[in-house]
């Protein structure tokens, strides 16, 4: 697949954001360079979210917010059966909804 998430490094203090921001939070910068979302972390909190849009094929969405390695938090989709907080997952990217207009992409965890 060739589908990437990318989060955004500020060029003048180098903080990443994901999503990205318009102004730096740090430095209040305004220029940043893409930075591909990757690897493995371990999941902080998850949830089950059940009021979904009505394009959503599934009867639930199961969220995450993982610490990657590199120390940047990330929200995803979270493909687990039995989640465990502080379980070990990574990255990859895969559809996580199809309305009319054509798949969406995003960043998804797996367990390692
Ligand atoms: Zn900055």
């Amino acid at each position: 697949m060739s589908e990437k998430v990318y989060a955004f490094r500020c060029t003048t203090c180098g903080t990443v954001s994901y999503p990205k921001h318009v102004i730096c939070p740090k430095c209040r910068g305004e220029t940043f360079e893409p930075m591909e979302i990757a690897g493995e972390g371990a999941v902080l909190t998850y949830t089950d979210v059940y009021a979904l849009a009505v394009d959503y094929e599934t009867r639930y969405l199961r969220l995450a917010i993982v610490e990657l390695d590199g120390g940047l938090r990330v929200t995803g989709q979270l493909l687990d059966e039995d989640p465990k907080v502080g379980g070990r997952v990574r990255t990859t990217v895969g559809v996580v909804r199809e309305p009319a207009g054509g798949p969406i992409h995003g960043l998804q965890f797996v367990p390692v």
